[in-house]
């Protein structure tokens, strides 16, 4: 077991939009910022290709790219990356207490920011064809698809959104299901129905993702019937929804227990426990956009500085 280290300011755990975010602010505000980020850091934007709707790149950025943009900023002010994954957490009493394995970290303030997965089929072929037709995020890769066809398999509002948003770019979109009914709200399911270019494939799943080096085709089978057929299409979008990165978290912070998404207090950051915030797409699943998720992170900064500030007057006034 290596020596504990020091009591630091602030830990952030989690390196994409928010977590960066917010290791700059921090840095900014010399609280010299360790930032746990990730074996895999970068987020769900290491798996996007053009990042077209983040303001301030006129021309778009690729998103492994405008991360590392991220992360250099956050360091030129002096925050310190360790590039692993936290293995647990004791938020039983400050100062806190994040693991990297046997090596202990403590901190004053945590700012958790383990971003969302989108959830996958779970298919070699959706696998070997990611970034080769297929996407998880319509809002960044429809463009894309002008006058294709494009499939998108889910029945949520995600899905039906996706497939409306897709509409106004391809060709043709088949919105695929497995089930006749919609867990998608009537007024999404309308939407979907309204557009011309939108079918509705209903009671299939999904068997294959068909494709040598790029999407040709989805293979799917009848529900009912058992009947497997073809769909030609040139990009296969899965929106089935998104499993919030939070299971470390679990027995320590407040969260939905349907979904696992943090609670956090208001239009604020904080979590149940005082010093411990949440920022970006581990507490928000509406907008889960990157620059939503950096305004997050510049927000729980702001919070957790307040805090330690608060700390520290408390602190000299008690003696
Ligand atoms: P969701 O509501 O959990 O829906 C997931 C959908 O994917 C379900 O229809 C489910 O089918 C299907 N699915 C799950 N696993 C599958 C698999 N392995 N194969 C095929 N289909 C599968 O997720 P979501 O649509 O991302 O929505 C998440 C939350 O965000 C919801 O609360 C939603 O209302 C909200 N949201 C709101 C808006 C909006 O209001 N504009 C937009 C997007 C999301 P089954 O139905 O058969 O289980």
């Amino acid at each position: 077991m290596t020596p504990v280290s020091d009591v630091r300011n602030v830990i952030i755990i989690g390196g994409g939009p928010a977590g960066y975010t917010a290791a700059l602010y921090s840095a900014r505000a010399n609280l010299n910022p360790l930032v746990i980020e990730g074996f895999n850091w970068g987020g769900q934007l290491m798996i996007t290709s053009d990042v077209e709707n983040y303001p301030g790149y006129a021309d778009g950025v690729m998103g492994p790219v405008m991360m590392q943009d991220f992360r250099r900023q956050a360091e030129r002010f002096g925050a310190e990356f360790l590039t692993d994954d936290v293995t647990r957490v004791d938020f039983s009493e400050r100062p806190f207490r994040v693991y990297v394995g046997d090596d202990e970290y403590r901190a004053e303030s945590i700012i958790v920011a383990t971003g969302a997965s989108a959830r996958q089929l779970g298919l070699e072929s959706e696998l070997r064809l990611q970034g080769r037709g297929v996407s998880y995020c319509a809002t960044c890769d429809a463009s894309f698809f002008r006058d294709k066809v494009v499939t998108v398999v889910g029945g949520g509002d995600s899905a039906l959104e996706e497939a409306t948003f897709i509409s106004r770019f391809a060709s043709k979109v088949y919105l695929v299901h497995r089930r006749e009914e919609f867990r998608a709200s009537p007024i999404m399911v309308d939407r979907g129905r309204s557009a011309d270019n939108v079918e509705f494939v209903l009671n299939k799943v999904v068997e294959e993702v068909v494709g040598d080096g790029k999407v040709t085709a989805v293979r799917v089978r009848d529900t009912v019937t058992d009947e497997v057929s073809e769909l030609e299409t040139d990009g296969f979008f899965v929106a089935i929804g998104h499993d919030p990165n939070t299971a470390l978290f679990l027995d320590w912070l407040d969260h939905e227990a349907d979904t696992g998404y943090l609670v956090t207090k208001g239009k604020t950051t904080e979590t149940n426990i005082p010093g411990v915030f949440a920022a970006g797409d581990v507490q928000d699943h509406v907008y889960r956009q990157a620059v939503t998720a950096a305004g997050s992170g510049c927000a729980a900064a702001l919070d957790s500085e307040r805090f330690l500030s608060d700390l520290r007057h408390k602190a000299l006034t008690a003696t």
